[in-house]
């Protein structure tokens, strides 16, 4: 793991929750990003060392929505930014975490993606990413 890639933050509208954030960051998001695989709408706001991703379940059926009605809005997962996300996925399955999907996707942000178990993690979501190249 290289860094904090970000911190994603479940909002119930996410203009609402833009202009909140642009007030607090004092800067714009700098993009805004349909993620079919996930059902969600995500925006990013780029500080100086990490980002923060703000995401809005499209319907009722995607882990965002499902968190919110759980949990309510909130902070939602923490990514990491990995080199290589295939080898990272082996590396933890080896050390008995559960990944909840082994074959990373494309999520947002031109990234690789995938998820440890909040169970694994002290209930904290973890995201790995990996920028495609
Ligand atoms: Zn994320």
């Amino acid at each position: 793991m290289t860094k904090i890639e970000h911190i994603g933050i479940a909002v119930s509208n996410l203009e609402k929750a833009n202009s909140i954030y642009t007030k607090i960051l004092g800067l714009e998001p700098y993009k805004k990003e349909i993620v079919d695989s996930e059902g969600v709408i995500t925006s990013f706001f780029q500080t100086k060392n990490t980002k923060i991703e703000l995401l809005q379940g499209l319907d009722e059926n995607n882990a965002i929505s499902k968190f919110i009605d759980k949990k309510g809005e909130g902070i939602h997962h923490i990514a990491f930014e990995v080199e290589n996300i295939e080898k990272e996925i082996k590396r933890l399955k080896k050390l008995g975490f559960k990944i909840i999907n082994e074959t990373p996707k494309k999520g947002a942000d031109n990234k690789l993606i995938c998820f440890i178990h909040p169970k694994s993690a002290h209930h904290v979501l973890i995201e790995l990413c990996q920028e495609i190249k």
